[in-house]
């Protein structure tokens, strides 16, 4: 028997923390669509969080009932990232599944994301957000334009408003374990390691019990996460000021001395030569900014390197190698 064929087919990552109310109603839905679609081979991983209620020990409850239904536990609360990274980790199966526990990610989509691996030939597919009805919408707002800036800014194709919800086949899931990343942000490693990859659209319904884990402070650090794990572009905004202001000096130290040999050129009614002594401290100020912008945008270029050393990620991920080549 091959050691793919005793791993479950679907083993699903649920991050938990405190969510008592959320995992009975989440389980009684779940299970029976995962039993039908999976022929009982699948395995349900939960997170606890370091939750303060009684989460672990729903869990533990659950797994002592049917050894299917599995737990992690934390020592506190580390967050939702590092959680679904945790799962990410201990997780075994043939595909692996991502879903929150409030059931704001249904089973039946889950199921439709299963399907596209396990039958369509898909590595990675995402559940992308439509219209967020818990959410006012200057939020719904903020997250659209977020994701466009970070897919523009990003050095890979970054997924458009999807978050943690997803199903990724066992190469994908392998190279994602392979990360070291310190704060790592699933949704963009998702699709950095590349693969075949493909989205599906729905609906997220408000959440069933409790209120969402995300305040603003949560929601910054997780943007910020984000940008400075997948772009260096705002090291190099340093370089790029330094550079337009240079050249902005450069046109106005020509405009200047143009307007003081030309007697008949004014620069918009203004004479050089009637406050000289002025024009040149703005231009020698603006010069020093110019220089200063463009040292800190160097300085700027090799910290990127350096924070790229350090994250350890690797260079590539390769997808297949020819028999020959495999040696
Ligand atoms: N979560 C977690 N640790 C945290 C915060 C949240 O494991 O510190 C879990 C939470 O229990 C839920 C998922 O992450 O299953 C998403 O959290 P939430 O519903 O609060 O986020 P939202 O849907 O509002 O983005
Ligand atoms: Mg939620």
């Amino acid at each position: 028997m091959s050691v793919a064929s005793s791993l479950p087919k679907l083993c699903v990552v649920i991050p938990c923390y405190n969510e008592e109310e959320s995992i009975p109603v989440l389980v009684e839905k779940l299970t029976p669509v995962l039993e039908r679609e999976t022929g009982g081979s699948w395995q349900i991983l939960f997170v606890d969080d370091g939750s303060r209620d009684t989460t672990a020990q729903l869990i533990w409850d659950l797994h002592a009932k049917d050894p299917r239904y599995q737990g992690v536990r934390l020592s506190r609360n580390f967050g939702h990232q590092p959680a679904v990274w945790t799962g990410i980790q201990h997780a075994l199966g043939e595909c692996i599944g991502v879903i929150d526990c409030d059931l704001q990610d249904p089973p039946e989509v889950l199921m439709e994301l299963y399907r596209k691996v396990a039958n369509e030939g898909f590595d990675v597919v995402s559940g992308v957000r439509g219209k967020r009805e818990e959410c006012p919408w200057w939020l719904q707002l903020a997250y659209r334009t977020f994701y466009r800036v970070m897919n523009w800014l990003a050095e890979h194709d970054y997924t458009l408003d999807s978050g943690d919800f997803c199903v990724v086949n066992r190469r994908a899931h392998e190279a994602l374990k392979r990360l070291g990343e310190s704060a790592p942000v699933h949704r963009g490693l998702r699709s950095w390691v590349g693969f075949k990859q493909t989205t599906v659209s729905y609906q997220r319904p408000p959440r069933l019990h409790g209120q969402s884990k995300y305040n603003l402070r949560r929601l910054t650090v997780l943007a910020m996460n984000n940008l400075v794990n997948f772009s260096t572009a705002p090291l190099r905004l340093a370089t790029f000021v330094g550079l337009f202001m240079g050249v902005l000096t450069l046109l106005a130290a020509g405009l200047f001395l143009l307007n003081r040999l030309v007697p008949s050129f004014s620069i918009f009614g203004y004479y050089v030569g009637q406050n000289a002594g002025t024009a040149t401290l703005v231009l020698y100020l603006s010069f020093i900014a110019s220089a200063l912008f463009f040292c800190i945008g160097i300085l700027g270029e090799y910290l990127a390197v350096v924070v790229k050393e350090v994250k350890k990620r690797p260079v590539t991920v390769v997808a297949e190698v020819t028999e020959q080549e495999r040696g």
